[in-house]
């Protein structure tokens, strides 16, 4: 299986290996990886898969589209990342509430979902170097909107050959998140605020990436640039099997039969998670329409409703930060299966010119609409969401998935559905301890207080890498403007630079 830019890459012939797409993280012209074909469960997969566990369907899916990694590498690999040390109550969990499957995704070391893809993509990586025959070191740049920082510095810490940037928006993450950054320990680690927002970090970061002076400069010191942001391959298709997986939990769970359609819910920001359902979609799994749920940066639901991707709107922080984003990223892998590469190049060169925006075509949208589904929740339908689980079912949710549930239960009261629904619970409620406290009436408590007083009202325990962070030494507190990033970056290389 090779891989291609979702840019025009056929014309310039770029076709590379899966070991060299995950290594490289963005195609040269700009564009993202994407598999020539996706690969088709043959008759029997599925069924195949029932009486396995996560580790072992986790190899069998990845072996369909890292097709120059051996299964038992992918074996070794997966059972190394979701083991009970990292992973304690198993790598996934499903909670029935409210006649939604809430897919509980947080149960690694920095308790959001994105640990199900970062405890695996460094072992992808390590490998990666190696089977290209790379005699330099990766160095990989994040720019995070809080959790994909934390879930990559502890995927990547100490990892042989490799070092670790992370730029955070200053002051646009939650107190927690931050403090899991900046006390984050490992040799090979930098964590950097970022004055602006999540889009100024991101942008700065891909253009870092395809600036060819800085890429000779750290080459000489020995260093290729990577990414761990989900614009690299090797980020989604961890995603694409917990999908598949919670599929067959249901059908192991007598809710379906194993060929029924369940529809998904995700609430989405970089758009990596609902693509990978996507993607799990195109490969055979029986699944009817995605629900792409925005927060107040409802820029991707207005995209699915009316065909106009604009990015030139007001900025909101809100109290699902991780969703706080106006370019999504992983769109454009939706854009390209749907209408190819020529077109996704031309949107995504008026996104960046001038307008800021563009218009996909009425085939493009009307073949979208037919899968998707675009619903946001403002700040308060989110705060009311958590305290209606809370206090109808007991169930306690973080804003992120509170986005999702409201979504959810939106859609299936317009539809009248009572097709099973997977909702991506992405990240614990202790993780933004301080916002669930407040949907549920306890005002103004921040920080870590807040991490005791939600253990205290819903009776729950802290998840210990959340408790134990408090007391741990700050090691990073350096800051700069997005066209400083390049800079800090060269000095984290240990190259000095002189002018
Ligand atoms: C990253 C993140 C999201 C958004 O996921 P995308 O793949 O960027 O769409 C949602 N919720 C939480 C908690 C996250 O950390």
């Amino acid at each position: 299986m090779n891989y291609i830019s979702t840019r025009n890459a056929l014309r310039t012939n770029e076709s590379v290996s899966s070991a060299c797409a995950i290594k490289r993280g963005l195609a040269g012209n700009g564009g993202l990886y994407m598999p020539t074909k996706i690969p088709q469960f043959k008759e029997g997969f599925l069924s195949s898969l029932l009486s396995r566990s996560y580790t072992e369907r986790a190899a069998e899916i990845l072996s369909l589209y890292l097709t120059d990694y051996t299964k038992d590498e992918l074996l070794e690999d997966a059972t190394a990342a979701y083991s009970k040390e990292k992973f304690p109550e198993g790598a996934t969990k499903m909670a029935n509430v409210n006649g939604n499957a809430f897919l509980e995704l947080w149960h690694g070391p920095t308790c959001a979902f994105k640990d199900m893809a970062l405890q695996l993509m460094p072992r992808l990586l390590s490998r990666a170097l190696k089977k290209t025959g790379e005699d330099k070191k990766a160095l990989i740049l994040v720019a995070t909107s809080g959790d994909t920082g934390k879930a990559a510095l502890e995927g990547y810490r100490d990892v042989d050959n490799i070092k670790i940037q992370v730029f955070y928006p200053d002051g646009g993450v939650s107190q927690v998140q931050k403090q899991q950054m900046v006390t984050q320990e490992g040799s090979n680690v930098e964590v950097t605020a970022v004055y602006g927002n999540f889009d100024d970090a991101q942008t700065a970061v891909k253009r870092i990436f395809l600036d060819k002076t800085l890429i000779k400069e750290i080459g000489k010191a020995g260093y290729i640039f990577s990414s761990a942001n989900s614009i690299n391959f090797g980020r989604l298709v961890p995603q694409i099997v917990y999908y598949v997986s919670a599929y067959l939990d249901l059908v192991n769970e007598g809710r379906i039969a194993l060929g029924d359609e369940i529809d998904i819910c995700v609430p989405t920001g970089n758009f990596g998670n609902i693509l990978a359902a996507y993607m799990a979609k195109k490969m055979g799994l029986p699944v009817n329409k995605f629900i792409c749920a925005s927060n107040k940066n409802n820029v991707l639901t207005d995209f699915i409703n009316t065909g106009v991707y604009n990015k030139k709107r007001d900025f909101n922080l809100t109290i699902s930060p991780s969703m706080d984003i106006l370019v999504s990223s992983n769109l454009e892998r939706l854009l390209y299966l749907i209408a190819g590469d020529i077109k996704t190049r031309n949107w995504m060169r008026d996104l960046r010119s001038d307008s800021g925006a563009y218009t996909v075509d009425y085939d493009t949208l009307r073949r979208i609409q037919e899968e998707f589904v675009g619903i946001y929740a403002t700040e308060d339908d989110t705060k009311a969401t958590i305290n209606r689980y809370y206090k109808d079912c007991g169930y306690l949710i973080d804003p992120h998935t509170a986005v999702g549930a409201y979504a959810c239960d939106k859609y299936r009261e317009q539809n009248g559905s009572l097709r099973p629904v997977i909702v991506a619970s992405t990240a614990s409620p202790y993780k933004f301890a301080s916002s669930c406290l407040d949907a549920l009436g306890y005002k103004d408590i921040d920080g870590f207080d807040a991490l005791y007083k939600l253990a205290e009202v819903t009776n729950t325990v802290i998840p210990a890498p959340l408790a134990e962070i408090k007391d741990k030494e700050v090691r990073f507190t350096n800051a700069c403007t997005p066209s400083d990033m390049p800079s800090s970056v060269l000095s984290f290389a240990g190259i000095v630079k002189e002018n």
